[in-house]
């Protein structure tokens, strides 16, 4: 369970996530949602570690990872990350890429790495190099070695905008099925909110820093809490 406590942060002034609290269950999806800008990428960064909140709390499974005096590194927090841009290691064959996070790599791990490119559908690649795969296929082996070391959190943002908008929808629903199975709570990062009707548990909505309403998808689609948000959710359909 990911809990993040009145969360602020200030770049040159402005302040760019602005008093932030959020919670988002084991299983469950949680759409960060909002136009360019808002901070959404600022507030993921503060989660897995890589910035700095001014204030505010950041608790994994109610155990304390990053206040203002106290902080875990990263690789501490039980944290899987996936952003759009998720590079495969290119001199790596697919099983000792999803075996990176992994001591022992891919000979001590070799059930764990064949039962998650199973369920990403990508064992038939396991000797494959990045090179070799589609932009899809790349896009499942970095799902599979995010998950590798069992986060109890899933980080991801905007993990399908580089991909064929043909290809979009179905690796969306395998995504999700696979991010079910495994448990871990996740917080997606999106700006469309056709993405976040679809996978979203929880959608809590952004602008300029604050979270103006949080609910289920299709309560936040169909009471809107002002005219901006009923505009942006106008291209749903
Ligand atoms: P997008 O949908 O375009 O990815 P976003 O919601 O992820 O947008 P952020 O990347 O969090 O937005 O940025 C929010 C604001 O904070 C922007 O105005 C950005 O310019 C500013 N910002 C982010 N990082 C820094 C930084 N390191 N230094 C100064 N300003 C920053
Ligand atoms: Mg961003």
């Amino acid at each position: 369970r990911l809990e993040i406590q009145n969360i602020k942060r200030q770049f040159d002034g402005l302040n760019v996530v602005d008093d932030v609290s959020l919670q988002v269950q084991p299983g469950q999806v949680t759409c960060l949602l909002g136009p360019s800008g808002c901070g959404k990428s600022t507030t993921l960064r503060i989660i897995a570690g890589v910035d700095m909140q001014d204030s505010g709390k950041i608790f994994v499974d109610g155990n304390l990872v990053c206040d203002t005096v106290f902080r875990v590194p990263p690789e501490g927090r039980s944290i899987g990350l996936m952003f759009q841009d998720f590079a495969l290691f290119p001199h790596l064959p697919v099983a000792q890429n999803v075996a990176f996070g992994l001591k022992g790599g891919y000979s001590t791990n070799k059930a764990r790495v064949d039962q998650l490119l199973d369920k990403v559908d990508m064992l038939r690649h396991v000797d494959s190099y990045p090179h070799e795969l589609s932009g899809g296929e790349q896009q499942r082996v970095a799902l599979a070695r995010a998950l590798a070391p069992r986060p109890r959190i899933m980080l991801m943002d905007e993990p399908f905008s580089g991909l064929d908008n043909r290809l979009r929808d179905g690796i969306r629903d395998q995504t999700l099925e696979v991010l079910k199975d495994e448990g871990a709570a996740v917080l997606l990062v999106t700006h469309e909110p056709a993405e976040a009707m679809r996978m979203a548990d929880e959608i809590a909505l952004m602008r300029r820093g604050k979270i103006v309403q949080q609910g289920a998808p299709y309560n936040v689609y169909n009471a809107p809490v002002d005219r901006a948000a009923a505009a942006f959710f106008s291209d749903v359909n």
